[in-house]
């Protein structure tokens, strides 16, 4: 129960209807109360009438009294029942919702080295999955357990005062119904858990078929694909098989102990009831029905049990990404202005993961307003140096200063604000072109978008589809081509007109021409903007101030263009190859 007191603090923002739920729980058992007793004094009457101790018509006025009774606790009894789960079941929605909303906080406030190492699939199922186990412990495990313990406290008492050794036999087939109960509940949940998994499994499996359809065409993978998928289908029948054959024991067992329970009534009873021990038949129709009222309840306390473990495990998994602290923390609460110095000072940068040292010991300034171009072959850093600036991760060792503060000490709000970025993989949203690019900046109208649309020489491309800026893009929409991504992902930055601009390989699937078109916006547009252009092309850098040129983490070149053009080694080849290729 450790891992559940993180639910407590739901339980203190809903404690009053809780506690009303409770009440009304306790309410609707005591209504429901009413029928066996008057089922019993009715029996009663009718013994009376043919002992002649009361006349017909006395008895005739009883049990049409007795009927009414018995049908308005009925109704009330049904009426705060359903009061009962409108509270608490409705009391358990919102604490779902509420750690959901937790969750989901979190996880967006944990960074990206966290995503990197958990898999999507996993962050899914914590918040669906995870959640709803939690759930059923917060609202049918709590209405349930009120809700037997009410019935246990009411009717077991009652019966030892009625008839205290048939109350005793009667009994003795409920405790075993319970223990059955939690095994069978033990061994269903591990079975539905294997379906589950399986069902994961299938669906990842039928996913990547369609998703690579074209792929598995063109291979004609076909029938190697039928057979896997007839294996997995295999194996999926067995495991729901072995599923359904211990679901097929639940009620079957369950009759079965309250037929022997009634056995019990019924032949103790009558026998009591010949010697003389009880006073009525009626009361043996009283006890069977209290043993039928009491079944449901012990076979509860069985399947609560194993709702309780299963919540405590799923709230573990969800604490344990709880508990996971960002590793990018905002330490500063006020907003700092952004002008676009850059400095790295000694910089070294290992990936946790996989401690591959991406950066070694790198130092470089660029002023604000310049243009700077990172050349250098793929895996050589360059993505790393953009990703430290918008401070996506922290350095091992070093400093990267933007106005000469650590990025540590400035907002990182007001950083990141200030940062246009277009990765590497160009990743757009479902949704519209428009609003894929409104995401540089919300207010923005369609005149502003379509002149960074432009800008980002895919304004025509644009205007070529038949809902323009209105395409849906992605899965349900127009899939763009990998120069056309970059290109929206272009006009998105543009549109943030920021301080500093990151371009990471972004004109890599775009033609030499389009790439020159661009180039020239890109120098009006980010002519007082520090901007910082990678790529493994040098015809990308013709309109840097500075060209710096990395291998495995380190400088291997810095300088202007006519610095470079006297350069040695590999790099002086292949600038030289591509400056001339490009004239
Ligand atoms: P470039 O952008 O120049 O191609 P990167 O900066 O992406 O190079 O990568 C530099 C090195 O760091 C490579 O060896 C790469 O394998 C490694 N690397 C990049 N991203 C990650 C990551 N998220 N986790 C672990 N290693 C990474
Ligand atoms: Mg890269």
């Amino acid at each position: 129960m450790k891992e559940l007191k993180h639910l407590n603090k739901y339980f203190k923002k809903y404690w009053v209807k809780l506690v009303i739920g409770i009440l009304i729980t306790v309410i609707a058992r005591v209504f429901s109360l009413v029928m066996p007793s008057y089922v019993s004094k009715s029996i009663k009457t009718a013994e009376d009438a043919f002992a002649n101790i009361i006349s017909g018509s006395e008895a005739k006025q009883l049990l049409f009294e007795y009927i009414l009774i018995i049908l308005g606790a009925a109704l009330l009894s049904a009426l705060f029942t359903f009061l009962m789960r409108q509270t608490i079941i409705n009391v358990s929605r919102y604490i779902e919702f509420d750690l959901k909303n937790e969750v989901f906080d979190h996880y967006q406030r944990l960074s990206l080295a966290f995503y990197k190492k958990n898999r999507i699939g996993d962050l899914m199922n914590r918040i669906s999955e995870d959640i709803n186990q939690v759930r059923m412990y917060v609202g049918p495990a709590i209405m349930y357990g009120m809700n037997t313990l009410t019935m246990f406290v009411c009717i077991i008492p009652l019966m030892f005062i009625k008839a205290p050794s048939l109350a005793a036999y009667a009994l003795i087939p409920l405790p075993i119904l319970s223990v059955l109960i939690y095994q069978i509940s033990k061994i269903i949940h591990k079975r539905s858990t294997k379906v589950q998994e399986f069902l994961s499994t299938l669906s990842t499996f039928t996913q990547e078929s369609f998703s690579g359809v074209a792929v598995i065409k063109a291979y004609t993978l076909e029938p190697k694909i039928n057979r896997e998928l007839e294996d997995l289908a295999v194996e999926g029948k067995d495991t729901s098989m072995d599923l359904a054959k211990v679901n097929a024991w639940f009620f079957p067992l369950m009759i079965l102990l309250i037929g022997i329970s009634n056995i019990f009534v019924i032949y103790i009873g009558g026998k009591q009831y010949i010697d003389g021990e009880i006073a009525s038949i009626g009361i043996i129709a009283e006890f069977i029905l209290y043993v039928n009222m009491l079944t449901w309840p012990v076979a509860i306390v069985g399947w609560l049990t194993s709702i309780i473990q299963r919540a405590e495990a799923s709230q573990k998994r969800i604490n344990e990404f709880l508990r996971e602290e960002p590793a990018i923390k905002n330490e500063i609460v006020e907003a700092t202005p952004i002008t676009g110095n850059i400095e790295f000072k000694d910089v070294t940068f290992t990936y946790d993961d996989t401690n591959i040292t991406a950066l070694k010991n790198l130092s470089f300034t660029i002023n604000a307003g310049e243009t700077v171009a990172f050349l250098g072959k793929t895996g050589s850093g360059k993505s790393t140096i953009l990703d430290l600036v918008a401070r996506l991760y922290d350095v091992t060792s070093g400093q990267v200063l933007v106005d000469g503060t650590p990025v540590q000490k400035l907002n990182l709000d007001s950083l990141r604000s200030s940062i246009g970025a277009v990765p590497q993989d160009a990743f757009l949203f479902s949704d519209t072109i428009e609003n894929n690019i409104r995401f540089g900046n919300e207010n923005a109208s369609i005149e502003e978008i379509t002149t960074v649309a432009k800008k980002a020489v895919v304004h025509e491309n644009i205007e070529g589809f038949a809902k323009k800026y209105d395409t849906v893009l992605g899965e349900r929409g127009i899939t763009l081509s990998g120069g056309q991504k970059q290109r929206v992902s272009i006009a998105r930055a543009l549109l943030k007109n920021p301080r500093i601009y990151l371009f990471d390989d972004c004109l890599s699937a775009v033609d030499t021409e389009t790439e020159e078109e661009i180039l020239n916006n890109l120098k009006r547009v980010s002519e007082n903007r520090t901007t910082l252009i990678v790529s493994h092309r040098v015809s990308s850098a013709k309109n840097a101030d500075k060209i710096i040129v990395l291998e495995n983490g380190e400088i291997i070149q810095e300088g202007t263009h006519e610095q470079l053009n006297n350069m040695e080694g590999y790099y002086k080849e292949l600038y030289l190859n591509q400056l001339s290729e490009k004239e």
